[in-house]
């Protein structure tokens, strides 16, 4: 087990953004985490990265409880993450972005970025500024910094929003090339994306876990349907 969340809740107050939420990803798995507006998704991701704390239950990655680890921390023991909205370094060149993100030593590296830039597309916007990236190369970009921390897991927060069709199909390839060994956990709206990704799917709706599943087991769940239907 990569990743075991046991009981994991966090409260604004009387609003229960997560509520007892129980998950356990295997080395290498790829799973996705839908569930309508609101449903915690984002929420869980943080707690997960470190981002926030939980006001209740747990966090274990790789055997050892982080529950409290600082994020930078997390971030070394291999917790790499994107941004619902992409985090970069405006005004610095995407390689430099790679270097930073990567926190070890520069020399050494500076080829290991142009590595990490071409595995993501970006080979040719090697020394163009972040700032003058398109929305979709940003993404990109964040996508080479995570994956430049050396993650075994990735915690990836709505890649697709924002992207145009082709950029989402660009962005299916590159999630479908990421490394066998590192644990993805994916949170998207955009349910191709996630059909054709993903080994297993769990739906948030209001803070709780309302199925894990295979993607066949997710199209024809009724529990699913009803979320998203805001039946439930
Ligand atoms: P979306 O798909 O719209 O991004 P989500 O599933 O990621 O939604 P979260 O962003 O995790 O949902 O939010 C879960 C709930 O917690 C929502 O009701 C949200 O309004 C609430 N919430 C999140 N952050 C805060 C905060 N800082 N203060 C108060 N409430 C918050």
């Amino acid at each position: 087990m990569i990743l075991r969340v046991e009981g994991l809740g966090r409260r604004y107050g009387d609003l229960a953004a997560l509520d007892g939420v129980a998950l356990e990803l295997q080395p290498g798995e790829r799973r996705a985490l839908i569930g309508p507006n609101g449903a915690g998704k984002t929420t869980l991701l943080n707690l997960v990265a470190g981002a926030l704390r939980p006001t209740a239950g747990r966090i274990d990655f790789a055997g050892r409880d982080v529950t409290r680890m600082p994020p930078a921390r997390r971030a070394r023991l291999g917790i790499g993450r994107t941004h619902q909205h992409p985090a970069v370094w405006p005004t610095l060149s995407a390689a430099d972005n790679v270097l930073v993100a990567a926190r070890r030593p520069w020399g050494r590296l500076r080829a290991g970025a142009r590595e990490h830039l071409a595995a993501v597309g970006l080979a040719d916007q090697a020394g163009v500024t972040a700032g003058a990236l398109s929305h979709g190369q940003r993404r990109q970009l964040e996508l080479a910094m995570a994956l430049a921390g050396a993650p075994r897991l990735l915690l990836l927060d709505e890649p697709a929003a924002g992207l145009a069709p082709p950029e989402v199909e660009l962005l299916a390839g590159l999630l479908a090339a990421l490394p066998s060994d590192v644990a993805v956990l994916l949170v998207e709206h955009h349910l191709d994306l996630v059909y054709g990704f993903a080994d297993r799917v769990t739906v948030l709706h209001s803070g709780r876990h309302v199925h894990t599943g295979t993607v066949a087991e997710t199209r024809r769940s009724p529990e699913v349907a009803a979320a998203y239907a805001g039946v439930k």
